[in-house]
């Protein structure tokens, strides 16, 4: 959702005095008003007359436009908070600085533009001094002008994160035709119409994936390595135990852990290849002290509890044994709850090789709708795979907290949804609108669409298995939401 800053929905820079047509020095000064606590913000920038304002006041959902109907009224800068989730998220600021009657004077030649083109960038270089990103308002009706050239080339000397919005596309018929030439800024685009809504959502949507990368600085080129968690479940005897003494390489580090320790959870730190791993709840994979000590359950709850506290779970098979009706229950349950997991075929080096295939084939079958989740023979007493485990792990981990920008998801999706139309359901085929990543842990995925009714199953595994393959999404969980929005507009 979006709301204004202030109860007026406006926050004023400096001035909102009338103003001669050349503006006076003063009015130009960066903006005095207090910047939202925290809050990225993006920068809208452009010649006059693109709609700037108009975008502003869609943005923050302003109804009062205090623009077009108060000719003469200067502004300097505005700001507004645009929230998600409830939240507030980023503030949008217009550089606005060109008031109606100025517009008058860049239409009486190229001495004037030189003028406002001056203007305009000191107006804009004071809102970008600390801005996240920048996007750069254009007229799809105008087509390319000078200006916007040398706007979009000054805005990538910045190296802020830009976009590209083209302004006054009124519906998705002409997008590409009103479009085209702008593709020569080399900015990634957007068209929409701020009078009419057209394709509000997703341009509010990129405005965040601008002001993200801000928000966070540093955190995209390297992310603090936390240790990774792991959790191994499986039934008794299944080889568990073994695997994680196999895999720490220190059986008395566990042994020690647990020593005149009940079967309250016990988590074994230990580090591998310098990375740190800690296995979450090891009181079920603690070596027994006796052979009587017998007791440990597989209670199929205790280990859903145990996975919710892993970033990737590992269910232990026993080659020998085969899988049983609990493994089952609880394979549909990681599957259903989007828990990221491998499965590990145990014991392998007992079981013939022809044995293990048709084991293999069984637990493939098993997965048949949660195809993506590995299946690796292993072997602690051999050590067969063991750093296939951690390369498995690490990998869906990573998977998880895959983050795709909605532009270039927009932009993949496009193909994808024309290589294969939606069918026709109850005489109608559901229009796609626009998709974007919710979350990640597990990667969300929300698609706009007129009718999610007329969204058959199948058709949502097809675009689920497209965006496995363009953003290399193997063995994670991910889900898949339909919405249904019955107006494009917002
Ligand atoms: P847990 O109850 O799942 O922790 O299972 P344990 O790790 O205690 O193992 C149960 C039994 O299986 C022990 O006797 C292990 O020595 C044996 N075992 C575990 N892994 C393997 C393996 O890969 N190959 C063979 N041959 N035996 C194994």
């Amino acid at each position: 959702m979006i709301v204004p800053l202030s109860d007026s929905g406006i926050k004023f820079g400096m001035s909102n005095a009338i103003s001669p047509p050349n503006p006076p020095k003063d009015i130009r000064r960066p903006s005095t008003a207090a910047q939202p606590a925290g809050l990225p913000h993006v920068v809208l920038a452009g010649r006059p007359n693109v709609g700037k304002s108009t975008l502003f006041n869609r943005l923050i959902r302003a109804k009062r436009a205090i623009t077009h109907d108060r000719p003469g009224v200067t502004r300097d800068r505005m700001e507004g908070i645009v929230r998600r989730n409830g939240l507030p998220a980023y503030a949008v600021m217009d550089t606005g600085g060109v008031t109606l009657d100025a517009h008058a004077a860049v239409a009486e030649g190229p001495e004037s533009l030189r003028g406002f083109e001056a203007d305009i960038l000191r107006q804009t270089e004071a809102a970008l001094a600390a801005a996240a990103g920048v996007a750069l308002v254009v007229d799809g009706r105008d087509g390319l002008l000078p200006l916007d050239e040398h706007l979009a080339a000054y805005l990538r000397r910045t190296g802020l994160p830009s976009l590209c919005i083209v302004n006054k596309v009124d519906g998705i018929e002409r997008e590409d035709e009103l479009t085209a030439e702008f593709h020569a800024l080399g900015l990634p685009l957007v068209a929409v119409s701020a009078e009419h809504g057209h394709n509000m959502p997703l341009l509010a949507e990129m405005l965040a994936e601008l002001a993200r990368r801000e928000d966070a600085p540093g955190e995209a080129v390297s992310p603090p390595k936390t240790a990774l968690r792991l959790a191994m479940l499986g039934r008794p005897n299944a080889g568990k135990s073994s695997l994680v003494n196999a895999l720490t390489g220190e059986e008395r580090m566990i042994v020690s852990s647990i020593a005149g320790t009940t079967r309250d959870s016990v988590d074994v730190r230990f580090a591998r290849k310098e990375r740190e791993y800690v296995f979450v709840d090891t009181a079920g994979v603690r070596r027994r002290a006796k052979i009587t000590d017998s007791l440990e359950k597989y209670s199929v709850n205790s280990s859903l509890k145990s996975a919710s506290k892993a970033d990737v779970t590992l269910l232990v098979l026993d080659a020998a044994q085969g899988v049983s009706q609990q493994d089952k229950r609880l394979v549909d349950l990681l599957g259903t709850r989007k828990i990221p997991f491998l499965i590990l075929i145990n014991k392998c080096d007992l079981a013939p090789r022809a044995a293990l295939k048709q084991l293999e084939k069984n637990v493939r079958a098993m997965l048949s709708f949660c195809a993506h989740v590995p299946v690796l023979p292993v072997s602690a007493k051999t050590g067969q795979n063991l750093e296939e485990i951690m390369r498995l792990a690490e990998k869906i981990h990573a998977e998880c907290h895959i983050r795709v920008p909605t532009g270039q998801l927009n932009r993949a999706m496009e193909e994808v949804l024309a290589k294969h139309q939606p069918p026709v359901v109850k005489r109608a085929r559901a229009k796609f609108y626009y998709l974007t990543q919710a979350e990640t842990a597990p990667p969300t995925f929300v698609f706009f669409v007129s009718d999610a009714e007329r969204v058959p199953e199948n058709y949502a595994r097809y675009l689920e298995r497209a965006l496995r393959a363009l953003f290399g999404i193997a063995h994670a969980p991910i889900r898949l939401h339909l919405r249904s929005s019955h107006k494009k507009k917002q």
